[in-house]
């Protein structure tokens, strides 16, 4: 059996939010005991991740972002576009649009300090739709 939901929302530049109750509701909601949920978002700037959801680590991860792929550096993308977002593709491909989470009576089987978290990596506001897509049985 698959069953697709979709999570909608607007998002400010740098959003880390966490889905992961969203994503436990689509899958109670489903009528699948037990099977894979993909978690996938349709874009190139932003990015589905896993990560202990809290402030400091939050902070950190931006900042290796920041490290990793500067917003001011030259781009060959924003010689051409001239939308300033060359990092946040970047970034997005480098993270990955999706994720798999296994999923069982019991729930989402992820770990205690393990959240499911939704990255808006564009410099602008966006309106995003997730989809999650649960298979099993
Ligand atoms: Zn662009």
């Amino acid at each position: 059996m698959i069953s697709t939901r979709y999570l909608e929302f607007e998002t400010c530049s740098g959003d880390t939010r966490n889905i992961t109750e969203d994503v436990q509701r689509a899958v109670s909601g489903s009528g699948i005991t037990a099977g894979l949920a993909t978690i996938f978002v349709p874009g190139a700037t932003a990015a589905i991740i896993t990560i202990e959801y809290e402030d400091g680590l939050a902070k950190d991860l931006w900042n290796a972002l920041e490290r990793l792929l500067p917003q001011e550096m030259e781009y060959l993308h924003n010689l051409r576009w001239q939308d300033g977002n060359g990092h946040s593709h970047l970034r997005a491909s480098i993270l990955g649009p999706s994720l798999t989470v296994p999923f069982d009576t019991h729930g989402l089987m992820l770990g205690t300090w393990q959240q499911i978290v939704f990255l808006e990596l564009d410099n602008r506001s966006r309106k995003r739709k997730v989809i999650v897509q649960m298979i099993g049985e």
